[in-house]
């Protein structure tokens, strides 16, 4: 008998939802077993137990017939700017690379930014992902102008009407165009008033505790909207609340342009200067590290949020995914904001993920099973949260998404599910359960309130883009 049956025979008490009878469970725990015919029960939001087709179910109050499907991990999404989806696909945003992209549009997001955008951004962006499966996500929030509200506040309200887990981060920015950066001047806080708003949001929600749905970081924006002392001293105050740091990192050739520039530093260079070349660290993109560099994030044990479809809209380039995971990088996976992907489709991302990891590492060099662990363990390593989320294994939290695989697009697959998966689709969730609530229920999101909060957000959307 397995451990994991000595563990049901305990069981007395109907667990709260058991997920029977699927093609295979990909449990993407440490030895990242598959279960043919496999089941998870989950009670009181924690997988409690699971097992394969011969092997014996607990009762349980709900059952849900995951045959024909393929279950997953909920998947974890690392990089976000869900404001961002106020202006997608806006024809004025130029189609310049990363600093003209942004700076044709943090005019137009500066002047309109309010706490009702930002509730209504994270609402629509929030349950977009929840239909790819997604379960947990941060938000790297960087804009707060003076005037806008609690605009961390206002995100944080979406998350808990979806019962989406969130890891919203306290971004910043402070060099404006005045001081050498990029945003605008009425863009930015100063430093100190960063700092204090920083610690009173992470004393306010950050909840560290196993199976939390709230946790905060600290993210200054990027080398071209913060000084290298504010970064230093995020990164102290990090350290003494005990908390993550996120940030933008060596994402294209302006951004190394810049820091060399204005740093006399390459970004990677700088990002050790300043502190953060730590574990408690994880960066965005990472597209342009060199090899030195590599080995550097690596053995510090640096996460790494990779956004391939963003990466290639504003043509920053290939994030060396493969070489940095066997460098010790835990690699995760991020949509970026819905101005620059603007998709927020994990699935999507874990595709690109697979293949740019084939096109310059080699087609023995990435498969669908190693982008499906990005798109999870690695998310979790990120977030610091591993054997938590991101793995289905006696005690993860009941985070899981089921993927029913039929139609024209998965016909022909018999023999390898996971491959069928991620090689063909495209493919939304079936069911999605976070903490074992389900928020997606045969593909669509089980809060009744979707289309009145669309209507409500083309119009705060128009408001941010005028009319030419
Ligand atoms: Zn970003």
């Amino acid at each position: 008998m397995s451990d994991i049956n000595v563990r049901l025979s305990s069981m007395v008490e109907p667990v709260d939802l058991l997920i029977e009878d699927a093609w295979l469970v990909a449990t993407m725990d440490e030895k990242r077993r598959e279960l043919a015919g496999g089941w998870v029960a989950v009670d009181n939001g924690l997988v409690v137990a699971l097992g394969g087709g011969t092997e014996q179910t607990p009762a349980a109050q709900r059952r849900v017939n995951a045959s024909g499907c393929l279950v997953t991990p909920g998947l974890i999404n690392t990089h976000h700017h869900l404001f961002q989806n106020m202006t997608r696909a806006y024809r004025p945003m130029t189609s310049a690379p990363l600093f003209g992209w942004l700076e044709s549009l943090y005019p137009l997001w500066t002047a309109a930014i309010d706490e009702e955008a930002v509730y209504l951004a994270a609402w629509v962006g929030l349950a977009e992902l929840a239909m790819s499966g997604c379960t947990t996500t941060t938000d790297h929030h960087y804009l707060h102008p003076a005037r806008a509200g609690d605009l961390l506040a206002a995100e944080i309200q979406a998350a808990v009407e979806l019962s989406m887990r969130f890891h919203p981060t306290y971004g910043s920015m402070s060099l404006s165009v005045k001081d050498g950066g990029l945003p605008p001047d009425d863009a930015v806080r100063t430093e100190d008033d960063i700092l204090a708003e920083s610690e009173r949001h992470v004393n306010r929600w950050h909840d560290p505790a196993v199976g939390s749905m709230l946790q905060i970081a600290l993210a200054p924006c990027s080398p071209f909207t913060v000084t290298p002392d504010l970064m230093l001293r995020t990164a102290e105050l990090a350290e003494r609340l005990d908390v993550r740091l996120h940030t933008h990192l060596a994402e294209n050739s302006e951004d190394d342009e810049f820091s060399i520039a204005q740093f006399g530093r390459r970004p990677v260079e700088l990002y050790e200067d300043v502190g953060w070349l730590t574990d408690r660290s994880w960066g965005a993109h990472v597209v342009r590290p060199n090899e030195h560099e590599i080995i550097r994030l690596g053995a510090a044990g640096v996460g790494i949020a990779h956004c391939p479809s963003s990466n290639m809209i504003l043509s920053s380039g290939i994030s060396p995914v493969v070489a940095m995971r066997d460098a010790g990088c835990p690699v995760g996976l991020g949509c970026d904001g819905s101005s620059s992907a603007d998709s927020a489709s994990l699935w999507q991302e874990a595709r690109l993920a697979m293949l740019q990891g084939k096109l310059v590492s080699g087609a023995d060099q990435m498969n669908a099973r190693m982008a499906l662990e990005i798109a999870t363990r690695g998310g979790a390593a990120c977030l610091g949260r591993t054997g938590e989320i991101g793995e289905l294994s006696v005690g993860s939290v009941g985070d899981v998404a089921v993927w029913r695989l039929e139609g024209p697009q998965i016909a022909g697959v018999l023999d390898d599910p996971i491959e069928g998966w991620l090689r063909c689709g495209p493919f939304s969730a079936t069911h999605v359960f976070v903490h074992g609530e389900q928020i997606v229920d045969g593909g669509v999101l089980t809060n009744p309130q979707i289309d009145e909060m669309l209507t409500r957000h083309r119009q705060v959307a128009e408001r941010f883009q005028p009319k030419s």
